[in-house]
């Protein structure tokens, strides 16, 4: 079997842009990947655009050998940052998509058989309510990277946040969820660098605590509670928030502060929260002082962009010698979902899955020929051969798109 020719598919750009790719082969059988880098556009789509020469006619089976190739002799990919490996995974995953249909088999059974049957997922940024579609069907917003339309989505009050969680845990069953508490004051102003760097005034740190008991009173005591930072604070004010939520019970806290090995250890010896890192960790090679510090109790490599299958299984691997759990950031289209499940469902040392808000959007339906949700929380094995999903015909068929043979 050889590689004939790839399309790349750019179906939505702008806020959390959607990049896919289709691998063909000469017996007819194709792959489906995705570059998952959020807003990265154009950046990825050049690393795509530049890797896919390199695996025309080459045996698409040969995943590890394709991998180290484009790693190494691409010259620029080794120690390469998000955009190619957003690159290098997309081209994996959709080979790895092919693989699985050639066996006829899905990818948890090359990838080592299921550890377990149901994968258990929290409800992702509920700063943004689970019920309100900012796209309403229609795609105005995107093309023109406007972000305005976010600041209509984030709750502000104390009371909104506690809605949305309330909905998630009473409505839809979860007994786990993510929010970040930190976009705009109470009265709907975007925070800057200038409220959120360096130690905080008590106001602020006033603002993100009155948030978080809110959401505690409304859940209960049972409900793990992640805390989202999306880096926005330095090292001083991650250890601030921290501090003041521990009482709180709070699951994991999420990207303390900018990715550092350093500065990672530094917040995790001063607070009373594990601390979760990942989603700009890219590859072995950036994951490895982590891992040697213990500055990191939960690593979240994404497979949109870091590698793929081949890179974030072994940075998994890895995790698991140091007892770190893995819970894989899934931010991308409903493409991402499947292939993330059946890794989830192989690895050991699997913690929980991210099923973000954004699944929920009308457009994002749009871009798949299917989606996969959690009922009660709890996600099934996709048993389809390879990942189970394939990009829509709305997305086959979009403006822009690319063909390299
Ligand atoms: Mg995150």
């Amino acid at each position: 079997m050889k590689i004939t020719k790839a399309t790349i598919f750019f179906p939505r750009k702008g806020v959390a842009a959607t990049l896919g790719v289709r691998v063909y082969t000469d017996e007819g059988i194709y792959g489906d990947g995705e570059v998952a880098v959020i807003n990265a556009n154009y950046a990825s789509f050049g690393a795509l655009r530049d890797l896919l020469p390199f695996i025309i006619g080459r045996n698409p089976l040969d995943t590890e050998a394709i991998w180290d190739d484009l790693y190494k002799k691409t010259f620029y990919g080794q120690n390469g940052g998000q955009a190619f490996f957003a690159g290098l995974g997309a081209i994996d995953l959709a080979l790895w998509d092919i693989k699985g249909k050639f066996f006829d088999v899905p990818l948890y059974v090359l990838l080592g058989g299921k550890k377990r049957d149901k994968i258990r997922a929290y409800a992702s940024q509920l700063q943004m309510a689970w019920d309100y579609d900012p796209t309403g069907g229609n795609r105005s917003h995107d093309g023109g990277n406007s972000y305005a339309f976010l600041d209509k989505l984030f709750a502000n009050k104390p009371e909104q946040f506690a809605a949305n969680a309330k909905y998630c845990v009473e409505e839809l069953g979860y007994d786990a969820i993510k929010i970040d508490f930190f976009n705009n004051d109470e009265n709907g102003r975007p925070l800057t660098e200038l409220d959120r760097n360096g130690l905080l005034k008590s106001r602020t740190l006033a603002l993100v605590v009155d948030r978080v008991a809110a959401v505690r009173e409304a859940i209960g005591p049972d409900v793990d509670l992640i805390v989202e930072n999306h880096c926005y604070t330095d090292a001083q004010a991650a250890i601030q928030i921290a501090q003041a939520i521990e009482k709180y019970n709070i699951y994991y806290f999420e990207e303390p502060c900018t990715p550092s090995p350093r500065m990672s250890k530094y917040v995790k010896d001063n607070i009373n929260i594990p601390v979760a890192n990942g989603e700009r960790i890219i590859s072995r090679w950036e994951y490895v002082d982590y891992f040697e510090e213990n500055s990191i109790q939960v690593i979240q490599p994404d497979m949109g962009n870091n590698g793929g299958i081949t890179e974030v299984k072994k940075i998994c691997d890895m995790a698991y010698v140091y007892d770190v759990g893995v819970q894989l950031h899934v931010c991308g289209s409903h493409l991402m979902t499947p292939a993330s499940l059946h890794l989830e469902a192989v690895i050991p040392n699997f913690l929980i899955h991210e099923h973000h808000v954004i699944s929920q959007w009308s457009d994002y339906i749009l871009f798949t020929d299917r989606t996969y949700d959690p009922v009660n929380g709890y996600f099934e094995i996709p048993d389809l051969p390879g990942a189970g999903i394939e990009w829509s015909d709305y997305t086959l068929n979009c403006e822009e798109q690319i063909t390299i043979e």
